[in-house]
């Protein structure tokens, strides 16, 4: 604490306060500086100085409680933050599960009518080969039996036997066993445009917006699923096996989530 006596004049005692100049001055001070300036009697200038302190203190303290509540918050909106990351990873995975069952299944459907048509046709080409071979017996035992006849045969067995013979011969001929043919049918796959499946959103878009407002943070998360684009996709390149998914047309989600 500085004595009450005056800086110039040290044998006085100081009783006013100049507003102008910030400083306590004696009465010589008052007649030789301060006469025109805004001054006061110190101890009614330090009631009201006083009062304002108190005010600013009181601003102090309230500033320090915040201070003291910023860390709490902090961990707070963290953990809302995570939480809300941790849906948004949970909904992502569940999408992707989706649109990866999806590909199974229809991959899985082309396959299995390939099997089915391949064991068709394998059928077929059994068939006509057991045909053939059948008809093959047949026209070689004609062939055995009539050379033996003819070779072999009296008069009389030729004569017995020929009209029948004839008439089995015209008939054997009449069923031509090569009109049965096999005839595989013709397979292609038009593969989907794998090239634009890189640029093709299959799961949906990530996005991150994040705002400073007077001090609060405020992060915007949109998950955006486009799976019917991927379906449509599909469809058009895969006509001959359209595959009805429960997904429909509309499949379409919005995820927002908004952070304060
Ligand atoms: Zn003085
Ligand atoms: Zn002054």
């Amino acid at each position: 604490m500085r004595p009450d006596s005056c800086d110039k004049h040290s044998e006085k005692q100081v009783h006013l306060y100049c507003h102008d100049c910030n400083e306590n001055f004696c009465l010589t001070c008052l007649t030789a500086v301060h006469r025109s300036h805004n001054y006061g009697e110190i101890r009614e200038v330090a009631d009201s100085f006083r009062q304002r302190i108190n005010d600013d203190d009181e601003r102090i303290v309230s500033a320090i409680s915040c201070v003291h509540e910023q860390p709490g918050q902090t961990k707070r909106s963290e953990e809302e933050f995570l939480c809300d990351v941790e849906d948004v990873r949970k909904i992502v995975l569940a999408t992707g599960d989706i649109v990866k069952r999806s590909v199974d299944d229809q991959i899985a459907d082309v396959l299995t009518e390939l099997e089915s048509v391949t064991a068709e046709s394998t059928d077929q080409a059994k068939n006509v080969q057991e045909t053939c071979q059948q008809a093959l017996l047949t026209l070689e035992s004609f062939h055995t039996y009539s050379r033996e006849l003819v070779d072999k045969g009296r008069p009389s067995d030729v004569t017995r036997a020929a009209h029948d013979l004839h008439e089995r011969a015209e008939e054997l001929l009449n069923s031509d066993v090569t009109a049965v043919e096999y005839h595989p049918p013709h397979v292609t796959f038009t593969p989907a445009d794998v090239t634009q499946m890189k640029r093709l959103t299959l799961i949906g878009k990530l996005a991150v917006i994040t705002q400073e407002q007077s001090g609060r943070s405020f992060a915007v998360f949109v998950l955006t699923v486009i799976c019917d684009l991927y379906f449509k996709h599909y469809k058009l390149h895969l006509k001959t096996f359209p595959l009805p998914h429960p997904l429909g047309d509309y499949y379409f989600i919005i995820y927002c989530i908004q952070k304060y």
